[in-house]
């Protein structure tokens, strides 16, 4: 009887584990991959493309391309509960998908539950397709609007920042008309950043006219209105929401042991603490030994190790220890073609860093390009 490797998301990790499958699969196992998009976005070139420095192909990986290159066979839905006694996954409108061996790659959305008409008067820069249409219009109302559109976008962490800065670019560039506000709860922007780095971006969203309101919470949200705590009100034409990262309820709701926001609790193996056989990375899982933050650097550094650790399972074979890195280099991007590098306590800009930035980001996705 073949066997069951049932990959759930094509996140940064799952797309290393297709590849490598592709290069050595094993015999007698079948495996399957649910991702409700046939297109992976690359989250560090994201940004770019808002700005518009990359088309579309250049930053995403083509999950239907590299699923039948690796012999792998995709799914385009999502999966939901668990049900781990029959060994099954329920899929959305789709037949429940069997698998002897689980993992889970599914990312994580903005927080909104928690502000009240967040989710039904602005939009979330995840699921990312979403925002990307989202985007499409948004810029063409910037063109033809009768006075400049208010854009705020609420999350003053790397990726707002980016976002940010992004979307000013490219609507200056579009000669569209648009001011915009950034919005952070806590007393700096680049929180998990040195000084240096938040001097630097602070600089330049002035340079940009950004406006910065920091400490500032947001309460609730109704049509063109943000309620922020204090009692003040700010009118907006189109609020993005870039906030701290949330799980979904169904891995808690399926028995999965989580940490308490509600993230897959995994092992130094990434296998989960209360189902063997069940592995999670990026996102979605939490590394209880060694918590890191939701970054997709670590998404991408737990693909080996994970694609590893399936292979192991299968064969029923000790699985090997993933140590992730004690810090990540971060390569922001401010918008135009220029990048603020940042590691521990240093700080480093300039044209050339995006450059350098831009060189990694291709090699990545050159990793995935499906020749066709
Ligand atoms: C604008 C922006 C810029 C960023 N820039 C950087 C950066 O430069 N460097 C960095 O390290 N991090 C960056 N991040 C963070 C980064 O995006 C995440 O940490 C990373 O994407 C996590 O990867 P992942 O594999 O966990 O999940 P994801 O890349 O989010 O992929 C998850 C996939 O699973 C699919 N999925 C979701 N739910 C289900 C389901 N129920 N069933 C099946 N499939 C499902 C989704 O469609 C998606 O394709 C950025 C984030 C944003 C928003």
């Amino acid at each position: 009887m073949p066997r069951n490797l049932l990959l759930i998301g094509g996140g940064h990790s799952h797309v290393e584990v297709v590849r490598r499958w592709g290069l050595a699969p094993e015999p007698g196992v079948n495996v399957t991959l649910v991702s409700p998009d046939r297109h992976t976005p690359y989250s560090g070139m994201l940004p770019g493309y808002i700005a518009g420095h990359y088309g579309f192909d250049d930053c995403h990986i083509d999950l239907d391309a590299l699923c039948a290159q690796a012999g792998v066979t995709r799914i385009s839905t999502s999966a939901g509960e668990i049900d781990f006694a029959a060994r099954i996954a329920h899929c959305v409108e789709l037949p429940d998908q069997p698998f002897d061996i689980l993992s889970i790659d599914t990312g994580s959305t903005p927080l909104l539950t928690n502000v009240p008409g967040a989710d039904r008067y602005g939009i979330a820069v995840k699921p990312v397709a979403q925002f990307l249409e989202h985007w499409a219009h948004l810029r063409e109302a910037a063109q033809t609007a009768p006075r400049p559109l208010h854009v705020i976008l609420i999350g003053a962490g790397a990726a707002g920042v980016e976002v940010i800065l992004a979307m000013k670019y490219r609507i200056d560039s579009d000669k569209g008309h648009a001011v915009f506000t950034l919005i952070g709860d806590g007393p700096s922007i680049l929180g998990a950043h040195p000084r240096g780095v938040q001097q630097r971006f602070m600089s330049i969203l002035q340079d940009q006219q950004i406006a910065v309101r920091l400490d500032t919470a947001v309460e609730r949200v109704s049509a063109g209105t943000l309620f922020l705590r204090g009692g003040e009100t700010l009118a907006f034409d189109e609020v993005v929401w870039v906030t701290g990262a949330a799980a979904p309820a169904w891995p808690r709701a399926s028995g999965l042991q989580t940490d308490t926001a509600g993230f897959i609790a995994v092992d130094k193996h990434l296998q989960s603490l209360s189902h063997p056989g069940v592995f999670a990375a990026g996102d979605i899982a939490s590394m209880i030994d060694a918590p890191r933050p939701k970054s997709g650097v670590y998404a991408v550094r737990q693909g080996p190790p994970l694609a590893e650790n399936l292979r192991q399972a299968l064969r029923g074979e000790t699985l090997l220890e993933y140590h992730p890195q004690a810090r990540a280099l971060a390569l922001i991007s401010a918008g135009e073609r220029y990048a603020v590098a940042s590691y521990g306590p240093l700080a480093l800009s300039g044209a050339w860093v995006w450059h350098w930035k831009n060189r990694i980001d291709n090699a990545f996705m050159r990793r995935y390009r499906v020749a066709g």
